[in-house]
């Protein structure tokens, strides 16, 4: 447990000061025969011409099952990105305060702090892609993102340095979680109770099958959900969304054994591109994804587009490097195929 710590020393004054809108939905809760009090058209529109749900209190009731956290500890959004948005927004003084960021990593958190005015400090990671301890120490954030399994490197970061920096920031500390159920290791959401500063974000775009829904969660105490939730967009999920995803994840057996297909495939592709040896590296993945070095990468990576083919050139990022998404293993196939055609 972190000692002396109040998370409400952290929030910006204007937010601290804010009476969040409060939409119709806010102002009478519970079920009304007649609901005249939010200008909707009456006629039933597969009700979809009612609001949704702001708080989105039956999906929560489903994720808190599925994931082991209680409700309030729930914020969802469109799409992690608005979480974290909003949590820069909520905690960063535009032109005063910093977040924290390891790189190369995923792009959205420098974009949202420059969007909102906020600094930010980076630190390369090291060869084997995992936290400089001695260099993060040392800066004094108020918001640090660790991405783990990292995006695009596609490792895990060290669990004890993620828990040394935990106790030792004074901000809050963020850690994207997109690729988790493709990773061996545990959440750290079963951490939350010991880390009043640490907030998990995952999502429903990558192993989920839902990218297109816009679904994103933050996991964290009760203070910093009621923060997000007072800043956030009245409406910010929409009821097509919720209910689509209430009734997907009656189906988890379906979505576990596609991660059990895209884990073997990722195995496969790791070896099919082993045996080739323009490919100088492939890094270690707990994600679905690998990250390799190749020979005239840039070119490669254009030849595969005019095939119609579209890998992520990371060259700029990590030298002669792209990233792999992997495909179904017809796909995969096919890009093994041509990746051979253009080397031959
Ligand atoms: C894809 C990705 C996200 C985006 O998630 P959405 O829920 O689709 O907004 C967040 N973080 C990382 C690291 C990602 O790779």
């Amino acid at each position: 447990m972190k000692a002396n710590f109040n998370i409400m020393n952290l929030v910006r004054e204007n937010v601290k000061a804010l009476s969040p809108y409060r939409s119709a939905r806010d102002e009478f809760e519970g079920e009304a025969s007649i609901s005249l009090d939010a200008n909707e058209n009456p006629f039933d529109h597969k009700n979809l011409n009612r609001y949704p749900d702001p708080y989105q209190r039956k999906l929560k009731q489903k994720i808190s099952e599925l994931k082991g956290v209680k409700e309030s500890s729930i914020f969802l959004g469109n799409g992690s990105d608005e979480a974290i948005d909003l949590l820069i927004r909520a905690f960063c003084e535009p032109l005063e305060d910093s977040i924290l960021i390891f790189t190369p990593t995923y792009g959205m958190y420098q974009i949202s702090a420059d969007i909102n005015a906020v600094e930010t400090v980076e630190i390369p990671l090291t060869n084997d892609f995992q936290i400089d301890v001695e260099s993060a120490s040392k800066i004094d954030a108020k918001v640090t993102f660790i991405c783990s399994p990292n995006n695009p490197t596609g490792n895990d970061m060290d669990t004890q340095i993620v828990e040394s920096i935990l106790r030792t920031s004074k901000g809050l500390v963020i850690i994207d979680e997109a690729y988790i159920d493709f990773s061996k290791r545990k959440s750290w959401t079963e951490r939350l109770e010991e880390f009043p500063n640490l907030v998990v974000l995952q999502t429903f775009s990558k192993a989920y099958g839902m990218a297109s829904i816009r679904l994103g969660m933050a996991f964290a105490n009760e203070e910093i959900v009621s923060i997000l939730n007072k800043i956030k967009p009245p409406y910010n999920v929409n009821g097509l969304t919720q209910n689509y995803a209430l009734q997907a994840l009656e189906n988890k057996e379906a979505v576990l054994s596609e991660i059990d297909t895209i884990l073997q495939e990722r195995q496969g592709m790791k070896m099919a591109l082993l045996k080739l040896k323009e490919v100088r590296k492939i890094y270690p993945s707990e994600a679905n994804f690998l990250l390799i070095e190749i020979d005239r990468a840039k070119v490669l990576y254009q030849h595969l587009a005019e095939k119609g083919i579209v890998v992520r050139d990371r060259s700029s990022q990590v030298e002669h490097a792209l990233r792999i998404t992997i495909g179904t293993p017809k796909e995969n196939k096919t890009l093994i195929e041509n990746i051979k055609a253009f080397y031959a």
